[in-house]
């Protein structure tokens, strides 16, 4: 991986598509507001600091000091979600974890990102169609970006958190504000993991299943 220098902290902020008198360059930066505002953001994208699973320990050790997050403005995890910009979905995320993940991520604020590290979080991994294991974390929540690996080294989270940083360069200051918060249901855990997003669909079956009973004499009413 190539070292990021303090020059490089500046990458993109100056270029704002037209000529710069040469007297000027040098002295002053030329920008934009939406550069200079999304310039701001991607340097100091605070994750919340959780982790489920064998990920988790490569998550820690990105943030320790041979790889070091400060050097993307990410050292600041915090344990609160209202205090958190990404969430980094790390290990294996079971049933018995969804709706808890689901509550901390609508108590986060706008705008928020999720990014989906290794196999387990991005669609099950070794544990897809396990009884108890929910086939990836975009089932419920979206994911911004996906990181493959069975763990992703710190290498790769790295990589995937710069691909965060370019896609939060590429949105507008409009956009962003005027992001509608949509609040996602929680998932029920009963017998099975019930999204009430499916309500419907599972009345409907349940009603169809129910009339060919009483077809067939099964169910009396
Ligand atoms: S992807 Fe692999 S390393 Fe990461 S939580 Fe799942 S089993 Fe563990």
């Amino acid at each position: 991986m190539t070292q990021r220098t303090g020059r490089d902290r500046y990458e993109g902020l100056q270029v704002p598509g037209y000529d710069i008198p040469d007297e000027v360059k040098g002295n002053v930066i030329v920008t934009t507001l939406n550069r200079l505002y999304n310039w701001g953001r991607r340097n100091s994208i605070w994750p919340m600091m959780f982790g489920l699973a064998c990920c988790a320990i490569e998550m820690i050790a990105t943030a320790a000091s041979r790889y070091d997050l400060a050097r993307f403005g990410m050292e600041v995890m915090r344990p609160s979600p209202r205090q958190a910009d990404v969430m980094i979905v790390s290990g294996t995320v079971t049933k018995r974890m969804i709706p808890l993940i689901v509550r901390l991520y609508n108590q986060m604020p706008l705008p928020k990102y999720v990014v989906a590290m290794g196999a387990c979080a991005s669609g099950g991994g070794p544990f897809k169609e396990g009884y108890n294991v929910v086939s990836g974390v975009d089932k419920y929540i979206p994911v911004d970006v996906y990181i493959p690996g069975c763990p992703p080294t710190p290498e790769a989270l790295l990589f995937g958190l710069m691909k965060l940083q370019q896609k939060i360069e590429k949105q507008s200051l409009k956009d962003v504000y005027l992001q509608k918060e949509e609040y996602i249901p929680e998932p029920i855990l009963g017998p099975d993991i019930m999204d009430p997003r499916d309500f419907p669909l599972i009345r409907e079956y349940t009603m169809k299943k129910l009339q060919e009973m009483q077809g067939q004499g099964a169910v009396s009413g």
